[in-house]
């Protein structure tokens, strides 16, 4: 009997070779398929699928089974308590990015109206979910992928945001000239020869949004000299970066002048963002 409990036991065992999170991932995927909530699987277990829904759901594994990601399969991805559609023309949202997000709103006054720019928008998490948490800020968005831009707009249409411009630029290159008091980027960093990128998920993931060259370091050097044009003075620079950058990504900072350069650690202990003002 195809019930929803031996379905997923199954489907879980399938996937035991490509996931670390193989029941999740069939939970998610057969959640899709019945267009239900994890707590209706639980509810009920003993409920037999139509076959219109196994098909539906085996087809859906057959496609992880090739280790395409959960979320190009569903189409989004939460972060910051929000659903975010994705697709394989964005990087997928990690939780490591919540870090940016806080030190963000620390350094954010709720009620001012600043400027915050956003660099390499992609799925436009960090732009969208700044302007939602900050009403009163003005923020900007970019991207050189127009096919990135285009998620990022119906995101914020779906977040019912209006204070966010998105423009089609290779980091500043198209950004009208404006001072800010945030720049934020998690920015391609990781370097081409990575092992990391032969295994998981990220090999689904464009490539341009991944990596950079330099030892991964050379979009995060263009970004932050060029940033010190486009801060207000006491303007804060926050850059997301690899685990194994801080002393480079220190050392750049440092170089190119900023103040108080500082690095923090994501919840897993890693240093993952750094931070300069700009006196
Ligand atoms: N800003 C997006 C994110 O944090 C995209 C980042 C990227 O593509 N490197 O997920």
């Amino acid at each position: 009997m195809h019930i929803i409990k031996s379905v997923l036991r199954d489907a879980a065992d399938s996937l035991a070779l490509v996931s670390d999170s193989a029941l999740l991932d069939a939970e998610i995927l057969l959640c899709l398929t019945l267009n239900k909530q994890r707590s209706h699987l639980r509810a009920w277990p003993d409920k037999p699928l139509l076959p219109e829904h196994l098909s539906t759901f085996n087809s859906f594994l057959e496609q992880r089974k090739k280790g395409i990601p959960v979320a190009y399969i569903t189409g989004n991805r939460e972060f910051w308590s929000r659903d975010f559609q994705v697709s394989p023309d964005v990087l997928i949202p990690r939780p490591d990015t919540e870090l940016l997000i806080e030190l963000s709103l620390k350094l954010i006054p709720a009620d001012e109206a600043i400027k915050i720019i956003d660099l390499g928008t992609g799925s436009g998490i960090i732009a969208i979910t700044l302007a939602a948490e900050r009403p009163h800020a003005d923020v900007v968005a970019t991207d050189f992928s127009l096919a990135a831009l285009r998620i990022a707009r119906l995101n914020a249409d779906k977040h019912h945001i209006n204070n966010i411009q998105f423009y089609q630029s290779n980091w500043f290159t198209d950004v009208p000239k404006t001072q800010f008091n945030l720049i934020v980027s998690n920015p391609p960093y990781i370097d081409e020869d990575d092992s990391h990128l032969q295994q998981g998920d990220v090999r689904f993931e464009p490539r341009t949004a991944l990596c950079a060259a330099e030892q991964g370091l050379s979009d995060i050097k263009i970004i932050a000299a060029a940033a010190r044009n486009y801060l207000k003075s006491g303007g804060h620079l926050l850059i997301e970066h690899g685990y194994n950058q801080l002393q480079q990504v220190q050392a750049l900072f440092k170089d190119l002048h900023y103040d108080k350069v500082q690095t923090y650690t994501d919840l897993s202990g890693q240093p993952r963002v750094t931070y300069g003002q700009w006196i």
